[in-house]
């Protein structure tokens, strides 16, 4: 018999012939039913009673796929591994609205819950670092490091990777995917934060703007940091130019818009002039002809 179901682990379709020809098994009893599960167990003894998708104390047991669906997927095949799993409360509530019938399906569902119910922790936890709360009055830096506290819990929460397991007698690796890094120039972090922290540091940009920019520029750090200090240039550049020009119309008598307009003209003609030789190419075209006539 436990040959049998090890074989029909990976067959849903065998499952249903086997449910078919022994249809005494399948009468609708919750009992029943769960008999249909294979329970996940983990393969070291570190990780007994431990919730497999975000490894707090497991005190319930989530099901892949749901047990209210489980005849769907029998009928359909659709994938599941039909498996009984570790799960804390918090988990197993989140995950009483998930249909999904795989395990990395039910997984990756459970940590979007976890994020978007932490959601201002996590916030806190990557805009802020310990010892910013010293400069802080009392309410506020107690209010911060009891934000601090939960989003660090939740972040390992969500990165926690699962575990490796038996089910049905087989042993199970865990697909921890590929390990996410955030690059800055060259510098490598695993989380979000540090590499936030880092380049608001490096390069003194407030962690808002980068956080902003960075989701606005493909999720890259890189991009973002070269678009705002483009954008930092640029506006200085034009207040150069405002200024400068302002300044020629005043000391040569002629209106600021057409110096304005007549040096915006020369530098878009040609990348590499200055400010100041634009103005002297005016004054040399325009302002001094004038002056002998
Ligand atoms: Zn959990």
């Amino acid at each position: 018999m436990r040959e049998k179901r090890k074989v029909l682990a990976h067959h849903p379709n065998l499952i249903i012939n086997f449910l078919n020809c022994n249809k005494h098994l399948y009468v609708g009893n919750l009992m029943v039913i769960d008999n249909q599960y294979f329970l996940l167990i983990p393969s070291h003894s570190a990780n007994f009673n431990t919730c497999f998708y975000c490894g707090c104390i497991a005190s319930d047991h989530d099901y892949a796929p749901p047990l209210q669906y489980l005849e769907f997927y029998l009928a359909t095949k659709e994938p599941s591994e039909f498996l009984k799993i570790p799960s804390c409360n918090e988990c197993y509530e989140h995950l009483k609205m998930c249909k999904a019938g795989s395990l990395d399906e039910r997984k990756d569902f459970a940590k979007k819950r976890l994020a978007k119910k932490y959601d201002k922790a996590l916030t806190i936890y990557e805009m802020w670092s310990k010892e910013e709360l010293d400069g802080l009055d009392f309410s506020l830096r107690h209010s911060i490091a009891a934000g601090l506290q939960l989003g660090e819990e939740a972040t390992n929460r969500l990165l926690f990777p699962g575990f490796k397991f038996e089910a049905a007698g087989l042993e199970h690796q865990v697909n921890y995917g590929p390990a996410q890094h955030f690059d800055v120039f060259g510098e490598q972090f695993t989380t979000f934060r540090d590499a936030l922290d880092f380049a608001s540091k490096a390069y003194r940009i407030s962690k808002n703007t980068l956080k902003e920019y960075f989701a606005d520029h493909d999720n890259s750090f890189e991009k973002a940091i070269i678009a705002i200090h483009k954008e930092v240039a640029d506006k200085a550049f034009q207040k150069q130019l405002k200024t400068r020009c302002n300044q020629f119309a005043k000391q040569h008598k002629q209106a600021v818009i057409f110096v304005h307009k007549q040096v915006d003209r020369y530098l878009s003609e040609d990348e590499d002039m200055t400010i100041d030789e634009a103005l002297t190419l005016l004054y040399e075209t325009r302002v001094k002809p004038s002056l002998t006539r």
